[in-house]
């Protein structure tokens, strides 16, 4: 994925930085627990798509 568009993307709930995982092709927030996916390229920032992640899974 493109560095730039990271740069401009945030989390669509709390407006904050966002960390790519390569491996499973998700932007994580932190904060929210929530792993919005990246589909053939374009992430999806809706709060409906994102997964919640688990309480053991490393954010
Ligand atoms: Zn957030």
């Amino acid at each position: 994925m493109d560095a730039k568009l990271l740069d401009i993307l945030v989390c669509p709930l709390c407006k904050g930085p966002l960390v790519f995982h390569r491996d499973r092709q998700e932007l994580v927030c932190k904060p929210d627990r929530l792993a919005y996916p990246i589909k053939d390229g374009i992430p999806v920032m809706l709060e409906d798509e994102a997964r919640k992640l688990a309480a053991d899974e490393e954010p």
